[in-house]
């Protein structure tokens, strides 16, 4: 390694042990027995930051741009063994027109809000298979826009009320599996009130669709209550990697 190249693995390596503690004891004071998952999000941060998490053992990676994802996950592949290679969690508003390019490299997607999403992606992921690409599902979650006045203006996910027929698409199609949900808090109430709607939205999806147990909730501000009303997996960028180079 360059001197460069130690000090910023030793920064993360920082960093990351800092987020893994506050989760942990944010799961000990929620009386939870489990431990979220985490999926350190690298959007605006080059492939080698996505090396340093892998070298310090996390597995799981989030981005929320299919160019910058597909370019950054094929820089890692390359790098890499077949089975060394990182989870990639989607989690940004997608086009339809980007499913197909999602499907090479994505393990899930966390931002299915619209049925025409699902069909896109489900003949994304069977090309992918029949390229050689890839022999797995797609691990889906259906993005609720938890805005309390939400309209479906294609911003931030599914209105609550659309998310059973959401699940039902999903569940009815071939190449994608129903994992459970996902939201971002909304910047005008706060968080804790708003993922204690998705908690219960979550349990009622559950009811119907016991496979649907993922609950992908919670960011470096509010992971703490995130954590308190039930989510399985948290999306950490800022407070792993530090701020974001070029802020959008
Ligand atoms: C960027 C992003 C995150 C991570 O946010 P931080 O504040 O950097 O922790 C989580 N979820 C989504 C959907 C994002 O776009």
């Amino acid at each position: 390694m360059t001197e460069e190249t130690d000090q910023r693995y030793q920064q993360l390596a920082q960093r990351l042990a800092a987020v893994q503690q506050r989760i942990d004891q944010a799961a000990t004071a929620a009386g939870r027995e489990d431990t979220p998952q985490l999926i350190v999000v690298t959007k605006y941060f080059p492939a080698a930051d996505v090396q340093h998490q892998m070298d310090l053992g996390v597995v799981d990676i989030g981005e929320n741009k299919d160019q910058e994802a597909a370019s950054k996950s094929s820089a890692v592949a390359s790098q890499r063994s077949q089975t060394e290679s990182p989870r990639w969690h989607f989690i940004g508003q997608l086009q339809s027109n980007k499913a197909k390019s999602v499907a090479r490299y994505a393990a899930a997607v966390h931002s299915v809000d619209r049925p025409k999403l699902v069909g896109m992606l489900s003949r994304g992921i069977a090309e992918a298979k029949d390229a050689g690409l890839r022999s797995t599902d797609l691990d889906c979650l259906i993005q609720v826009d938890l805005r309390p006045a939400a309209e479906n203006d294609g911003r931030g996910g599914a209105t609550p009320d659309r998310v059973f027929k959401l699940a039902q698409a999903i569940s009815e199609t071939d190449h994608v599996q129903l994992k459970g949900l996902m939201a971002v808090a909304p910047l005008d109430e706060p968080a804790a009130e708003a993922f204690a709607r998705l908690q219960a939205l979550a349990a009622q999806v559950r009811e119907e669709y016991p496979e649907a147990d993922w609950l992908s909730a919670g960011m470096s501000q509010d992971l703490e209550e995130a954590v308190l009303y039930g989510a399985t997996h948290l999306r950490i960028g800022r407070d792993v990697l530090g701020e974001r180079p070029y802020a959008r």
